[in-house]
C-alpha cells in the first residue's frame, strides 16, 4: 500500500512491532483451536499475527480504503474480513458468521472503546476478551473501590471476571505516535449472574450519576423516594450514607436485586 491517509475520526493508531504483536496474542492465549474476533483490522499487523496462530480469525474494518488492501493480503487465508462497522452488526449476525465461541483480539479504536466492551461482554459466545485501549481506560477496567477510576466501566467490566493489564505499551509503539499511552487488558469471562443485563447497567450509571452524593440521593425516583432507599440500604447492612464508589461488585450485585423491581 503505497500512501495512506491515517484517519483520527476511526482512531487509526497501528501498530508493527512483531515481539509486541506476538506479545499480545500470547497474553489472550490464543491456540490452534482458537476462533478470533479481531475489530479493527487496519495494516493487518495483528490479523497476521492471529492467523498463524488460531484456527480462524473474523477481522472487521470500517476504512473502506483498506478494503482492496486487506482483502488481497487475506486472500485464500483462515481470515475472513468483514468490511463493516462492527457496532452496525447485530449479535445474531455476529453468532451466525461465527458459529460458536470466540475470543476477541483486538487493538480497539480508541473512539468506541467502551461500547465495544460492554456490547461483547454480554456476548454468551464470547470467551475472553483481551484489547489495547489508551491506558486511563485501562486502569478504569482493573479499579478498585474507593478510588478514582472505579465508575460505571468498572462495575460493567468486572461483574463478568477478573480483568488483568497484561501489557503496558509506550504510545511510540504506535504510528501515529498518540498523546497517551496504552495498556493491553484481557477478561475471561464467566456468568455474570445478573438477569436483564441492560437493566443492571442503567441501575449502576444511576449510581453514579452525581459521584460525590449519596446512593440515596443518586437513586431517588418519583416511585422510590430517598426515606426508602435509606431504609432498605440500612435493613440490608449498609449505611445510609453510602456512595457508589464505597460498593464492591457484590455490593451492587446485592442492591440491583434488592432495587430493581420497585425503581
Ligand atoms: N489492528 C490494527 C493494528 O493494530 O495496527 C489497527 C488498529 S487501529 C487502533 C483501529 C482500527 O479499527 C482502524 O483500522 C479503524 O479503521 C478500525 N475501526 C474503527 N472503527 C471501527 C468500527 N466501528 N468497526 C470496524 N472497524 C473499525
Amino acid at each position: 500500500m503505497e500512501k495512506f491517509d491515517f484517519k483520527k475520526k476511526f482512531g487509526q493508531n497501528f501498530l508493527k512491532d512483531a515481539n509486541l504483536l506476538s506479545q499480545i496474542v500470547e497474553k489472550a492465549g490464543v491456540t490452534a483451536e482458537d476462533v478470533v474476533v479481531e475489530i479493527g483490522a487496519g495494516k493487518g499487523a495483528l490479523t497476521e499475527v492471529l492467523s498463524k496462530n488460531a484456527k480462524k480469525v473474523y477481522s472487521f474494518e470500517i476504512d473502506s480504503e483498506l478494503f482492496e488492501f486487506l482483502g488481497e493480503k487475506f486472500n485464500n487465508t483462515n481470515v475472513q474480513m468483514i468490511f463493516k462497522d462492527v457496532m452496525k452488526v447485530t449479535d445474531d449476525e455476529l453468532n451466525e458468521m461465527v458459529g460458536g465461541k470466540f475470543k476477541l483480539v483486538a487493538n480497539l479504536p480508541y473512539y468506541v472503546t467502551s461500547p465495544i466492551i460492554t456490547r461483547f461482554l454480554q456476548n454468551e459466545n464470547m470467551e475472553s476478551l483481551t484489547v489495547m485501549v489508551q491506558e486511563e481506560v485501562a486502569d478504569r477496567i482493573v479499579a478498585s473501590p474507593k478510588t478514582k477510576d472505579y465508575g460505571v466501566l468498572t462495575v460493567i467490566c468486572q461483574i463478568f471476571g477478573e480483568p488483568k493489564k497484561a501489557i503496558r505499551v509506550n504510545r511510540k509503539m504506535f504510528y501515529p505516535v498518540p498523546n497517551v499511552d496504552s495498556a493491553v487488558v484481557r477478561i475471561d469471562k464467566k456468568e455474570a449472574l445478573v438477569e436483564d443485563f441492560s437493566k443492571f447497567i442503567s441501575f449502576v450509571k444511576q449510581a453514579f450519576s452525581m459521584r460525590r452524593k449519596k446512593l440515596s440521593t443518586n437513586l431517588e425516583t418519583s416511585k422510590l423516594k430517598k426515606g426508602e432507599i435509606e431504609k432498605l440500604l440500612l435493613e440490608n447492612g449498609f449505611s445510609e450514607m453510602t456512595r457508589a464508589e464505597e460498593l464492591s461488585i457484590e455490593d451492587f450485585k446485592k442492591l440491583y436485586n434488592l432495587f430493581s423491581g420497585k425503581m
